[in-house]
């Protein structure tokens, strides 16, 4: 078949590697002009690591793996550890921890050459026929494809042109989320820990990894009305809410001011009551964003590609078929890495001082057990 897909992060990458290993002609849109690799390290777990495998990425996956700073210890405003997370809150040792742009890079060289990675380019309109959709592309040319596969994260152009507008979907979780990097901090302190800093309803964090040290910004806030994609708005909501506050804040704001590639979001997930129609189906963000309290997101997106090229395979041209298996074999993981969330915001960002206290005596001391 003829498919197109839109979005080039780890959902649309891993569709193009898995269709276009099954024989189809596939043609990638990503808006970027470049493959996007800033934010955070990410996570391959449970059984993303088999589809790694089925890929046959794994060895190059684990090549690269990274163990960010062990821990995470919480400080007070002069930098003193006031706790550290208790150990079952950690992550799976066989999890396998990859900076984001080296997965980018792993997947897209993998690429078959039946795949055209096309970057800086995007769907702006849809129109499905009986035998195809026609697609315009933001840069002005039109071609038809046997299926549109939307790839194209939390904020999928896909998903608000056949499903409708996003807000129907999305679910805050009452939070935003930043990542900036910090070049200045890359080798700063010896000791590698991830140093976290509370004020009611805020979090500061920095954390190292390979040669790199990236600022984090948390803060507690009902959804806020901006331009999702303007970057100056961002920065200026983490203005608003960072600006005079202590610890190494203000070397954190530095960082956003001077970040080209900020991540930021808000900390929300995706529910559909089904993520295909017609000629349309969508994977990994787009179709049930899981948001980042659940640390399953890429695997998500990994198992989601897999599951749907599989079906497609199985179901020849029975593209509908395919696409009520596809759904029927991923909601399970889905659910359950929608279901961790409850709770993951409010030890992470208290949002009183009295919330920062109790939360404490949840701790682990410093240097104790582990
Ligand atoms: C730059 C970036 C940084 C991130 N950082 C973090 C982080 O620090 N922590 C965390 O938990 N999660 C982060 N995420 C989300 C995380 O990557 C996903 O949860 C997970 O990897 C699932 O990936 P996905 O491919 O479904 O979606 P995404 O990773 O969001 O990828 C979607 C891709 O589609 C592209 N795209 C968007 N709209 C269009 C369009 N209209 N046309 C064409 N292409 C489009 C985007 O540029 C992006 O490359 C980040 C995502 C991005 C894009």
């Amino acid at each position: 078949m003829n498919i197109l897909v839109s979005g080039a992060g780890v959902a649309g990458l891993s569709l193009g590697r898995d269709l276009g290993m099954r024989g189809h002609s596939v043609t990638i849109v990503e808006r970027a002009d470049q493959l996007r690799g800033n934010g955070s390290p990410i996570d391959v777990r449970g059984d993303a690591i088999d589809v790694a495998q089925k890929m046959g990425l794994l060895s190059a996956i684990r090549d690269a793996r990274i163990r960010m700073t062990e821990q995470v210890h919480f400080v007070d405003e002069n930098g003193t550890a006031v706790g550290r997370l208790p150990d079952d809150i950690g992550d799976s040792p066989d999890d396998i921890e990859i900076a984001r742009e080296d997965l980018a890079r792993i997947l897209a060289d993998a690429l078959p050459v039946t795949v055209a990675l096309r970057l800086g380019e995007s769907i702006e309109s849809v129109a499905e026929r009986d035998d195809r959709v026609d697609v315009g592309f933001a840069s002005g040319g039109s071609e038809g494809f046997d299926l549109v596969l939307g790839a194209d994260g939390m904020h999928s152009a896909v998903r608000r042109l056949v499903f409708g507008p996003e807000q129907n979907w999305i679910r805050h979780l009452g939070l935003y989320v930043a990542i900036a990097d910090m070049p200045g901090e890359a080798d700063a302190e010896a000791e590698r820990i991830n140093p976290m800093y509370n004020s009611p309803g805020l979090l500061a964090g920095i954390a190292r990894f390979k040669d790199r040290a990236i600022g984090l910004l948390m803060f507690l806030s009902d959804p806020v009305d901006y331009d999702y994609r303007d970057v100056e708005a961002q920065k200026n909501l983490l203005f608003d809410h960072f600006e005079g506050c202590g610890w190494k804040i203000p070397a954190i704001l530095d960082a956003v001011r001077a970040d080209p590639h900020l991540y930021f979001d808000s900390v929300s997930q995706i529910h559909l009551p089904t993520w295909h129609r017609g000629r349309f189906a969508l994977v990994g963000d787009a179709a049930h964003c899981a948001s980042p309290l659940a640390g399953r997101g890429t695997s998500l997106a990994l198992t989601g590609a897999q599951f749907l090229a599989e079906e497609l395979e199985r179901s020849g041209d029975d593209y509908a078929t395919a696409f009520a298996r596809y759904e029927a074999r991923q909601r399970p993981y889905v659910e359950f890495a929608q279901g961790t969330v409850a709770g993951g915001g409010a030890l992470l960002v208290p949002p009183t001082r009295e919330a920062i206290a109790s939360r404490n005596q949840l701790l682990q001391p410093v240097g104790a057990g582990g």
